[in-house]
């Protein structure tokens, strides 16, 4: 039996509602794939700075450093949305990525055949789409210097800073998952108007020649928006730097029509003690504060997210696969929540159940195929 720890950071909101599900899932499938996980909960967002007046206390941080794989739910609402506060849920997220060195954010985007109604997009468009984003996830704008305002109070600026391990480092991890699906990486630059854009194309040109065996483009980040809507399906792996990559991932989420199916990934270069990189799994959605409480929040993508913590983190890659395939059977089913409801043809029978059915239904599945 092998031995994992895992941090549970359930957070504010639905998070905790939906990181239950998920941490049964793990309890569920452990016995059938000779697991043990011990779990660990710790407070961040906004129930940190309620608690100890830090929206990532110490005690947290240290924990995470610590184990195998962080489980996150969700951060934030309105209680702590006052932009002039000294602490923000926010930042004890941007701090914790900081915190595990977490460059690459990885987002799949699969379509489950059941909810293909629930996207803006035309079906024909959107046959086939099985998409991996990578977002660098701690260099360019976000982090680069910055001023608020000027003598003027009316002057600002972000500087859009990168350096060549930054983006090798990504590009390589891109690379290395596009090896291990369809072999076709896009990367994503602005190289005809920014500097930043430039060094990034030069590197990702240079380091992807370890790498002749996938199929490579370079994709100017305009024209990937427009791509995405229109032939979304002849993509495989995109890599893009920290701005481009957080609009891309929003973009490419709505191809999937639902924010409650999709898990995340943030993987960097701490190894946990199996030898393998010490990642941070969540549900892409926020903390949704106007269903929180009320029994109906989607835990699928955060059932989806340990399907991720399972492969990247724990190697354990038959036990991800099942965690997939159960979320598939639930759907295949006609089982829903009710953000996922009311997509089907009139015909087909669906049953709308609360965030609790849904967790055991898919552990249903989960133990039944495992058998
Ligand atoms: P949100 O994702 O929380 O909600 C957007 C809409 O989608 C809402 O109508 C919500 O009810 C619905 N929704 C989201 N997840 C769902 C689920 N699992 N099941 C059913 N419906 C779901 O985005 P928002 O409303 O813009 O933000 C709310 C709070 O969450 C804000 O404080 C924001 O800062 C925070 N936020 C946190 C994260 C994070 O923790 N990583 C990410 C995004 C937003």
């Amino acid at each position: 039996m092998t031995h994992y720890s895992i941090v549970l950071l359930p957070g504010d909101g639905i998070g905790p509602e939906v990181v239950r599900e998920a941490r049964l899932t793990l309890e569920a499938l452990a016995p059938r794939f000779d697991l043990d996980f011990s779990f660990d909960t710790h407070l961040m967002g906004g129930c940190a700075i309620d608690e100890h007046g830090n929206s990532l206390p110490d005690s947290t941080l240290l924990a995470c450093q610590c184990v195998d794989a962080v489980l996150l739910g969700a951060v934030g609402g309105p209680k702590w949305d006052n932009p002039h506060a000294a602490d923000r849920p926010e930042r004890g997220l941007l701090a914790l990525r900081k915190g595990l060195n977490l460059f690459a954010n990885l987002r799949p985007v699969k379509l489950f055949p059941e909810l293909i109604g629930a996207s803006a997009l035309k079906e024909e468009v959107l046959a086939g789409v099985d998409l991996l984003v990578i977002r660098e996830l701690t260099g360019g704008a976000y982090f680069g210097p910055r001023q608020e305002a000027g003598a003027s109070g009316e002057e600002a600026y972000d500087t859009m800073l990168y350096t060549r391990p930054e983006i090798e480092r990504v590009v390589r991890v891109a690379a290395v998952a596009a090896l291990q699906r369809r072999r076709k990486l896009a990367s994503v630059d602005k190289a005809n108007v920014l500097a930043s854009s430039r060094l990034w194309r030069r590197v990702a040109v240079e380091v992807l020649k370890d790498y002749p065996d996938l199929e490579v483009e370079h994709v100017l980040v305009d024209a990937m928006a427009m791509h995405l809507i229109r032939r979304p399906a002849s993509f495989d792996v995109i890599v893009a730097e920290n701005l481009f990559g957080d609009i891309l991932t929003d973009e490419a989420a709505m191809l999937a029509g639902s924010m409650g199916m999709l898990p995340s990934a943030s993987l960097g270069d701490v190894m946990n003690t199996h030898g393998l990189p010490l990642g941070l799994y969540e549900p892409i959605h926020g903390s949704a504060p106007d269903i929180a409480g009320k029994g109906i929040a989607n835990p699928l993508a955060t059932i989806l997210s340990t399907a991720m913590l399972l492969r990247h983190s724990l190697g354990q890659e038959a036990a991800a696969q099942a965690v997939e395939d159960a979320v598939a059977r639930a759907l295949a089913a006609g089982y829903r929540t009710r953000d996922i409801a009311g997509f089907d043809a009139p015909e087909k029978h669906v049953e709308v159940v609360s965030t609790e059915a849904m967790g055991a239904i898919v552990r249903g599945f989960l133990t039944e195929a495992t058998a």
